[in-house]
């Protein structure tokens, strides 16, 4: 018999939700149902998703579009919610097993405290989570013996790699970084950057903020003290390597030298499958991996003077307590501003260092200090930026 898996996804309408639900789709070998999808704004995705996969509810993040949404799926047997408060609320359905978090930045910290409250699943789409309140959902993860599975990438490469191996025969972490479009560049180059340059990344499709992250290297700056906090480890035991061509996705050096390694095309499919079947591997229709298909892999050090936010992120890893929260926080607001063009793109580091000096700092900050602390962030970035 087929193993059956309900399933809930924060975040449906983005590039990783989109994804997820193709990989339900094509996947012949689970049995899946979709219990919930929720979206910020993009009702009429919403609503074709609805049509297509029949989760038992439905919410929209920005309450404009309800109205819409209830006409459309009128007689469907799919109750519609709205707000950010119903976010935190669906995902308490009780049939569900895995919840899939794929919203996006600060947003997505409420929703998953309350998923791993419930004790379901974690399959961990949102990195800003863990940046900003990794000490919490991870103590929280304890707690209730609610286990997190990443879907970044590199970050399933590493959980890939440590799998049968204990804590202690690890030596450190390698996170490969793709450079982004800007890789090779120097500041100089850089004073001019375009928003659609910046929007054209080489090897992954993904949405405007991943993708304003990857050219910046704020993401691999996040990336790090994400694995920091999955992995238990020190930022002094991550390394980062650009890697351009993104097969390997990451690697994990043990303590006799080997390192353990895990390719593949740069196809987020495949991370999010995996975080879907885990502790299992389920066949997939993802395309094979043909080695002839890349004779040359290359590896480069980052550039740090040039990708301040690289730096800036091993700092606030370091220091830990309020510093990765206010990192995040003004990254989001520098993001925001350097796609409405308010802002150019070097700007956006020296704002966020600007914030990492300014804000006070809390050494262990519970959930409303950090909300209290992104919000103050969020104001002083936004002060700057006029
Ligand atoms: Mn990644």
């Amino acid at each position: 018999m087929k193993k059956k898996v309900n399933i809930g996804i924060l975040g449906s309408t983005g590039s990783i939700g989109t994804q997820a639900l193709q990989v339900i789709s094509e996947c012949k070998s689970i049995d899946y149902s979709v219990d919930f999808l929720t979206a910020n704004n993009n009702f009429k995705l919403l609503i074709q998703q609805a049509i297509k996969h029949r989760p038992k509810s439905v919410v929209i993040a920005n309450e404009a579009h309800i109205e819409e949404i209830k006409k459309q799926l009128k007689g469907l047997d799919i109750s519609v919610y709205s707000g950010a408060s119903s976010l935190e609320k669906v995902v308490e359905t009780e049939t569900t097993n895995i919840v899939l978090t794929a919203l996006v930045g600060f947003s997505g910290l409420k929703p998953t405290i309350n998923a791993i409250k419930c004790g379901k699943k974690i399959a961990l789409a949102n990195k800003e989570t863990l940046v900003v309140a990794g000490e919490l959902i991870m103590s929280l993860c304890k707690k209730e013996g609610v286990p997190i599975i990443p879907v970044d990438s590199e970050h399933s490469a590493i959980f890939q790699c440590l799998q049968g191996e204990p804590q202690r025969h690890v030596d450190s972490l390698i996170l490969t970084a793709s450079g982004g479009p800007f890789v090779g560049k120097k500041r100089d180059s850089l004073k001019n950057i375009q928003v659609r340059d910046a929007l054209n990344h080489p090897n992954w499709e993904m949405g405007a903020k991943i993708t304003i992250d990857s050219a910046s290297l704020m993401n691999k700056g996040l990336e790090v003290i994400e694995a920091m906090w999955l992995f238990d480890i020190s930022a002094k035991n991550i390394e980062v390597v650009v890697h351009r061509q993104s097969i390997i996705h990451s690697a994990v050096r043990f303590i006799d030298g080997s390192i353990v390694a895990q390719l593949g095309y740069p196809d987020m499919k495949l991370p999010i499958h995996y975080a879907l079947s885990f502790p299992q591997r389920q066949p997939s229709s993802l395309k094979k991996f043909d080695f002839l298909d890349y004779p040359n892999l290359s590896f480069e050090e980052p550039d740090h003077k040039t990708f301040k936010n690289l730096s800036l992120a091993f700092l606030a890893a370091n220091k830990g307590g309020s510093v990765p929260c206010v990192l995040n926080a003004a990254n989001e607001v520098v993001i925001q501003a350097f796609l409405e063009e308010r802002i150019s793109f070097l700007k956006m580091s020296d704002i966020i260092e600007n914030c990492m000096e300014k804000i006070n700092f809390v050494k262990k900050p519970d959930l409303k200090s950090l909300i209290d602390i992104d919000q103050e962030t969020r104001f002083l970035a936004n002060s700057l930026i006029k």
